[in-house]
Formats: C-alpha cells, sequence, structure tokens
C-alpha cells in the first residue's frame, strides 16, 4: 500500500486529470486515472500541482527584526546596512534561531520548501552561522535550508573576515559568499572575486556572490565572476546575485557581457521586491526600475531566480514568504506579459532556484522526491494572478500544511452566492 494519491490535478507542464502515486517518500507514478491504491487520498480537484517553490536568495539571520533598533527612513542599502551593523552587536543566538523558525513555518505554510540563505560571517563570534547550522538541523524533515557565507562588510574591506568566511564554512556552512561592490575600490572588488572563486574551486564548493548591487553601470564585477568561473571550471556552479547594474549598462557593453556570462554557465538571480524598492534612491526623474535585464538573461539561456531576499528586516518590511508574489512582482519590473514571459515568472521560483541550489530529485515525475504544492488555480498564470491559496503542501508524502481555499460569500439583493475566483478561461500555453 502506498502512502498518499492525488487524484485529478494539472501539472505545470499543461497536462489535465492527472493522478499522483506517492510512496516511500517517492513520486512512484503519474498518469491519469491510475489504478493504485494507497492510505490516503487526496482530491486535487483540478486545480495545479507544483513542486515546492524555491527561495535561491534569502537573509535568515535578519529575518523578523525590522525596527530594532529603529527603521531605515532613507531606504537605501547603505542604511539598511549600517542598520544592520548597529543590531549585529546585540543579536542573541537563541532569538535568531527563534525568528528563522517562525519563518521557517510560514514559509511552508505557503510551500516554500528549500531556501538557500545567506548568512553574514563578519562578526567574529559566528553567532548567526551557528544559529542557523542549528535551524538547518531542525527544519530539514520539512525544509531544505542551504546557507552562504556571506561577508556583509566585505571580504577585504573588514579585517579578519576572510578567516571568518573560511571558518563558517568549516562548521558547515555550504556555499561561498562575497560582496565585491562594497569593498573599498573596483580593484578590491575584482581582487576579492579572484579570492573566493579560487577557494570554492579549490574546496568544491558552489559560489554565490551579491554582485553589482548598486545603480552605478561603471560596476561590472558580474564580468570578473563569469571570467573566474570559466578560468577555474566551476562552470554551472557559481551565481550573480542582483546583477542590478546590468539595468543601466551599455547597451553594447552588455551584448559581449551577455555571451560571457552564458559561457561561463553563471546563474543569475534576480530580487524583484527589494531591487524596485532599494535602486534608483538617488535618482529623481525618471527613476530607474532596478532590476537586471531578467528577459534578456532568459533568452540567452541564462538560468535565472526570483529570490525573496528580506522580509521584515532592516532593508525591507514586508513579505510573508510568498514566492507567487515575488514571481507577480519580477513579472511586473521586467515587463514579462506575453504568456511565454509569465510561464517563465513561475519557473523563476520553482525550476530556476531549483537548479541553482542543485536539489535533488525536483520535480512531478517518477522517482523525484514526493514533495509538492496544490494550488487553488488551474495553471502557472492564474496561480501567479491570484496567489493562488495553498490548498496542500506535500513533503516527502507526508501533509505538511493546508489553507483553506480563498472563498467569499456575497450578500447582494439577498442571494447568498460564493464568488468563483478562477472563472477566467484558461491561459493559453
Ligand atoms: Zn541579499
Amino acid at each position: 500500500m502506498h502512502e498518499l494519491i492525488i487524484r485529478n490535478v494539472n501539472l505545470v507542464d499543461g497536462r489535465c486529470g492527472q493522478d499522483v502515486l506517492i510512496g516511500a517518500g517517492r513520486i512512484v507514478d503519474v498518469g491519469r486515472a491510475l489504478d493504485a491504491r494507497a492510505a490516503r487520498t487526496l482530491d486535487g480537484g483540478g486545480n495545479l500541482l507544483s513542486p515546492p517553490f524555491v527561495d535561491a536568495h534569502f537573509h535568515m539571520d535578519s529575518t523578523l527584526t525590522y525596527g530594532m533598533p529603529r527603521v531605515n527612513d532613507s531606504g537605501t542599502l547603505l542604511e539598511g546596512i549600517a542598520l544592520w551593523g548597529e543590531l549585529k552587536p546585540t543579536l542573541a543566538q537563541d532569538a535568531i534561531v527563534e525568528r528563522a523558525l517562525a519563518y521557517c513555518d510560514w514559509a511552508v505554510a505557503k510551500g516554500l520548501l528549500a531556501i538557500r540563505s545567506h548568512v553574514d560571517v563578519c562578526d567574529s563570534r559566528l553567532l548567526a552561522v551557528e544559529a542557523l547550522i542549528d535551524v538547518r538541523m531542525r527544519v530539514k524533515p520539512y525544509l531544505d535550508l542551504q546557507l552562504v557565507a556571506f561577508p556583509q562588510d566585505g571580504v577585504l574591506r573588514t579585517p579578519g573576515t576572510l578567516a571568518n568566511l573560511r571558518r563558517a564554512l568549516s562548521l558547515g556552512v555550504d556555499v561561498v559568499g562575497g560582496i565585491p561592490h562594497f569593498e573599498r575600490t573596483m580593484a578590491d572588488g575584482a581582487e576579492s572575486v579572484r579570492i573566493l572563486c579560487e577557494l570554492a574551486a579549490d574546496d568544491g564548493r558552489l559560489v554565490d556572490m551579491h554582485c553589482d548591487e548598486t545603480d552605478d553601470p561603471m560596476s561590472r564585477h558580474i564580468e570578473t565572476l563569469a571570467y573566474w568561473t570559466q578560468r577555474l571550471g566551476l562552470h554551472g556552479r557559481v551565481t550573480g546575485s542582483h546583477l542590478t547594474s546590468m539595468h543601466s549598462m551599455d547597451n553594447y557593453y552588455v551584448s559581449k557581457l551577455i555571451p560571457l556570462i552564458r559561457e561561463a554557465q553563471v546563474s543569475a538571480v534576480a530580487n524583484p521586491l527589494i531591487n524596485i524598492t532599494i535602486q534608483g534612491r538617488h535618482d529623481t526623474y525618471p527613476k530607474r526600475r532596478g532590476m537586471t535585464r531578467v528577459p534578456e538573461l532568459i533568452d540567452a539561456g541564462v538560468t535565472v531566480a526570483f529570490g525573496h531576499d528580506c522580509v521584515m528586516d532592516p532593508w525591507y518590511a514586508l513579505g510573508c514568504g510568498d514566492m507567487l508574489e515575488v514571481a507577480s512582482m519580477g513579472l511586473h519590473v521586467a515587463q514579462m506579459t506575453s504568456a511565454a514571459g509569465m510561464r517563465a515568472a513561475f519557473d523563476a521560483v520553482t525550476v530556476g532556484p531549483a537548479q541553482i541550489l542543485h536539489l535533488d530529485g525536483y520535480g512531478i515525475a517518477p522517482g523525484c522526491r514526493a514533495d509538492c504544492v496544490l494550488l487553488q488555480a488551474r495553471d502557472p498564470v492564474e496561480a501567479i494572478r491570484l496567489r493562488a491559496a495553498r490548498l496542500a503542501v506535500v513533503r516527502a508524502g507526508v501533509i505538511v500544511a493546508e489553507s483553506p481555499p480563498a472563498t467569499a460569500t456575497l450578500r447582494i439583493d439577498g442571494r447568498p452566492a460564493h464568488v468563483d475566483w478562477n472563472l477566467r478561461p484558461m491561459q493559453p500555453s
């Protein structure tokens, strides 16, 4: 007897009326009207069953600290970094753990079952590192947490940080991080990219750098990141996060840059909620949108993800772990309004980040891990449009969260009626 069968669901690839059979934490079979029994049956009701949402870029050490010790008035990246610097010495390990666990609960409820979180390694006590390693272990049954050693104040700019970063990796942090645009000079930024990529190559690590998170079109560390990636043979193992300066770069230069990114198989993570609010703060009008060139990167064959980046912290006051909100913002900022563009926005919070995290067995197919989310929508575009309710969230074949369908009862002319949010015709595929 299998554990679970989910009947009558639509899949992201457009197949309708499918059943998904689950056993021993894996997907056993997918097909129409499967002749199978399981201990539990879940009626999919013709809704969309998607692999879980994946967030390729988050900061779990700072999440839910909004207003501590005060609010970021200017809304800039630099005031956020300064504020975080004030807060860091006062952080207690158990409080970091408590906030991170609270956020993981939100994530699971929203069908977000894998998160790559940067963790600041500049505080030599490495409190946040120890806290998030503890959290990673505690949430493992229901959420994959991948950690990046992130030198928030600059690996060269801040004495002792490279040693801290190495120590964080030896304690169990997974990925090498960086922040070249925050080093003192462009030259130091480039040098930091070399040092960190060499460290990753020597140690067999993935790399994910905050890269060119600035409106300065001359911030070109992504070029250096692509260079060292191909030079060291790190193809497919390196991610450039933010890349916002690409928004303001000269088109001719970008026509050379994007093929270099593609050649090195460097992935890109845009963080639309944060980019649209933090960038362009020195502009009057016209005011830049501040997000990297997402459609152009996708067209060139670069793996792209939309990340959440922040929830209620020194950089961003809002958010609740809803990757459909992230996809919606990304779609709007990048004007990805074609049918293919909207589908690509859904991929940027599911398969794209799954590739970036090198997640194993991701997808709705026989042999994949039985992780999925049943959305109150019939297709990915409808899911984005409605920020669809997560009717059921499944981890390794076990239902770990459920939400009631979004509904409302109308009381007009004395005729009670339920609103059907899904009335619109299916989106063209
Ligand atoms: Zn970040």
